[in-house]
């Protein structure tokens, strides 16, 4: 809600690409705003009730349930609610999973949210980079081939999608008996993903799933045992599993929030395929006006590995780059720059965007190009 200078508020909800904290369905924003004040039969809010009372065991069982339903969770497997965020987890996969180990860790860096991870866990243990995009600008996947893993490895970690390049495996590689470990953060509950070949995944949930505060972990059962006892209690995964992630007070609100969020992509979805379908379609909205640009808008990702949540490109200029943030913005478009290391256009397009704000944006970047690109009056005259 934005203020203006008499303090009457203006709540017309522009349509937001922002990277996260992002997006969230305005159903469920009308849901919480609903039940805010009190929740149904409970006579309280979500926010002052005891993480150990019978009203908060049926809102985490229900967000439980509801992420078990919808990615088809096996019961080989535990979900966690942890805090942290995600950059949380970069340490405690190593603590967990590799301290006191012989066999390296593999990290597949395909982004800067992989290196950031592979950087971490080399503070912890010995780490092998089974490849690394660098070299390439991380405009791409490496292929099978290009993946130097070693089938001992304490574990094969990579990023489902890089947030920043915008590169997104499209299906997993294959692993073997090596655990894989996964950071799904940005395409979170965007797509069905084969939980049974997941030795954990983890993922904040600010993106694609609700609200700052919670990362959730799913790991095999198995790997728990892998937790050194000397870890301090809240690092230590086999703690919160054996707590049933209430070793302290989890974060409540964001947690019931993760709940609406899944029952929103049952209700309106049905099924992660269904989902799938609708995002794809909607990041090709955007794809297809890359694509007949002739140039003027530059992809980033190689065409077989772009992403379906954070669509990444250049203009020719940074001046016309800068100038299509802000028309983009005058227009109801906002949070559109890229990420400040790279740069250039970002538009996450994640569960939450609604197929109008894409085609806003499409039609936008139509008209921009016809009013700037080749051919327009304005090229035109700079080239006589
Ligand atoms: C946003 C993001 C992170 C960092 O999440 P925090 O919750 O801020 O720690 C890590 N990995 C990926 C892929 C992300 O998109």
């Amino acid at each position: 809600m934005v203020t203006d200078r008499k303090g009457a508020a203006s709540e017309e909800r522009l349509f937001n690409f922002s990277p996260g904290p992002a997006v969230l369905p305005l159903e469920v924003l009308e849901k919480i705003r609903c039940d805010m004040l009190c929740l149904p039969g409970v006579g309280s809010s979500v926010l002052e009730i005891s993480h150990r009372s019978p009203a908060f065991d049926v809102i985490l069982a229900e967000t439980r349930e509801g992420l078990r339903s919808l990615l088809g969770v096996p019961d080989t497997h535990d979900v966690l609610f942890l805090q942290g965020g995600a950059n949380l987890q970069f340490s405690m996969i190593p603590m967990n999973l590799l301290r006191g180990r012989q066999e390296p860790a593999d990290y597949v860096v395909t982004g800067t949210w992989g290196a950031g991870a592979a950087k971490q866990a080399a503070l912890e243990g010995d780490v092998a980079i089974s490849w690394d995009g660098k070299s390439v600008n991380y405009d791409r996947l490496p292929t099978a081939e290009e993946i130097s893993a070693s089938p001992q490895a304490s574990y094969v970690h990579l990023t489902s999608n890089e947030t920043i390049q915008g590169v997104q495996w499209k299906s997993m590689p294959e692993t073997g008996d090596v655990p894989l470990v996964c950071d799904a953060s940005s395409d979170f509950l965007s797509r069905p993903i084969d939980m049974s070949k997941m030795g954990l995944l983890y993922a904040c949930a600010q993106k694609n799933a609700g609200i700052a505060g919670v990362t959730v972990v799913i790991v095999r059962k198995d790997l728990l045992e892998r937790s050194p006892d000397a870890l301090p209690a809240m690092l230590s995964y086999r703690v919160h599993a054996d707590k049933d992630s209430r070793a302290n007070t989890p974060p409540v609100f964001a947690i019931y929030v993760l709940g609406l969020v899944c029952r929103w992509i049952q209700d309106t979805f049905g099924s992660l395929e269904q989902l799938a379908v609708h995002n794809a379609a909607k990041a090709a909205l955007l794809y297809d006006e890359l694509d007949a640009s002739e140039g003027f808008y530059a992809g980033h990702a190689a065409a077989e590995c772009r992403s379906d949540m954070n669509v990444t490109f250049r203009l020719p200029t940074k001046e016309l780059e800068k100038a299509f943030v802000k028309e983009a913005a005058e227009q109801g478009l906002v949070d559109l720059q890229g990420h400040r290391s790279v740069g250039g256009i970002r538009a996450s397009i994640y569960n939450a965007m609604p197929l109008a704000g894409v085609e806003k944006l499409r039609d936008f970047m139509t008209a921009f190009r016809l009013a700037h690109g080749t051919g327009s009056a304005e090229a035109a005259g700079g080239r006589s």
